[in-house]
């Protein structure tokens, strides 16, 4: 494990996320005893990131992500601001010369929601159970903080803790049972329980509403009307998001896929996506109707979070789902 100055009050025990421009460590507070996730974010190097799926889409854009402190405290502001159970806790915030640190509430089970999306799918009642819990913490960010995220993606979207999910939840893809044998996670095994998924990596998120007045920040006479319209839309990139992760998760695999990066640019740029056989010839209308109002290109028709959360089918649940052991 890596040493950083300005650390001292924390044991660093292993790595649970790295990227371009920061680490995640699991580690524990020497104090209290209190095992936390530490976010380690370089200053002054790096200025690129890859963002986007990397593991389900190798096509992923790069996108420059340069680590100013501006950046880096506003990122830091719009965790302090939130409390919610469904989006993790910054618990503490420092820096040295060399590094910012972000103390935050362990997600034991790490990025493992995409474990398991890349091997199998998961039953509709599955879905629902995850997707509500996503789709509880973007509300928030939405209606209650006036907060857009803007990188909803299964790698920032964490399990609590490692999960046992029963057997008939996961349905492994036709066509694909070779792949049974992959995966390092096994239904039955881990810490007891579905648990919480959270969202984390507010790193790319922009305050868009006045907490107080819940209008447009700095809207004001002289605002041109496409930042009037772009603020009002900019939550629905959420949306979007939120309809690719439930798409993903009722098949195993995206919405928007292809080996060209500029064929791919188009599919996404027209939506052009389908339900594909035989993957989807099992999963109810209601569900895909569902997708269909989020993946739907004008902003101004796609559905918004409440819209979402009326809809029959996140209605129809919650389905009592039981660990096998
Ligand atoms: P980046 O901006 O580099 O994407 P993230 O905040 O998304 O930074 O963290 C990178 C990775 O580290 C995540 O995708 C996840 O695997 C892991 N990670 C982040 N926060 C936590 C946490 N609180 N608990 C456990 N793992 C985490
Ligand atoms: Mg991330």
């Amino acid at each position: 494990m890596p040493r950083y100055t300005g650390l001292e009050e924390y044991d660093l025990i292993e790595k649970m996320g790295d990227g371009a421009f920061s680490n995640v460590y699991k580690a524990v507070e020497r104090q209290t005893g209190r095992k936390v996730a530490v976010k380690v974010v370089r200053k002054y190097q790096l200025n690129h990131s890859q963002s986007g799926n990397k593991h389900l889409n190798p096509n992923f854009k790069k996108r420059p992500r340069v680590t100013e402190r501006a950046n880096i405290l506003k990122e830091v502001q719009i965790m302090r601001g939130i409390d919610h159970p469904g989006i993790v806790r910054l618990l503490q915030f420092f820096e040295s010369d060399e590094h910012y640190f972000l103390v935050l509430e362990l997600m034991e089970g790490g990025e493992l929601f995409h474990q398991i999306v890349k091997l199998t799918y998961f039953s509709e009642a599955l879905a629902r159970h995850v997707i509500v819990q996503v789709a509880e913490g973007i509300r928030y960010l939405h209606e209650e903080r006036g907060v857009v995220h803007r990188d909803i993606k299964p790698e920032n979207l964490l399990f609590e803790r490692i999960p046992i999910i029963p057997s008939k939840e996961i349905v492994h893809r036709p066509y694909d049972e070779e792949k049974e044998d992959e995966g390092e996670f096994r239904p039955g095994v881990g810490g007891g329980g579905i648990g919480r998924v959270k969202i984390a990596d507010f790193g790319l998120s922009k305050i868009v509403w006045d907490e107080q007045t819940m209008t447009p920040c700095g809207t004001v006479g002289y605002t041109a009307p496409e930042i009037v319209k772009d603020e009002r839309y900019s939550k629905s990139v959420d949306m979007w998001a939120l309809g690719c992760v439930l798409y993903t998760l009722l098949c195993g695999f995206p919405p928007f896929y292809d080996e060209s990066i500029n064929v791919l640019t188009e599919k996404v740029a027209r939506g052009y996506y389908t339900f594909l056989s035989p993957w989807w010839d099992d999963i109810s209308h209601s569900a895909k109707d569902l997708i269909t109002h989020l993946l739907c290109v004008d902003p101004a028709q796609r559905y918004t979070i409440d819209e979402f959360l009326a809809h029959p089918w996140i209605k129809a649940g919650p389905e009592p789902i039981v660990p096998s052991q």
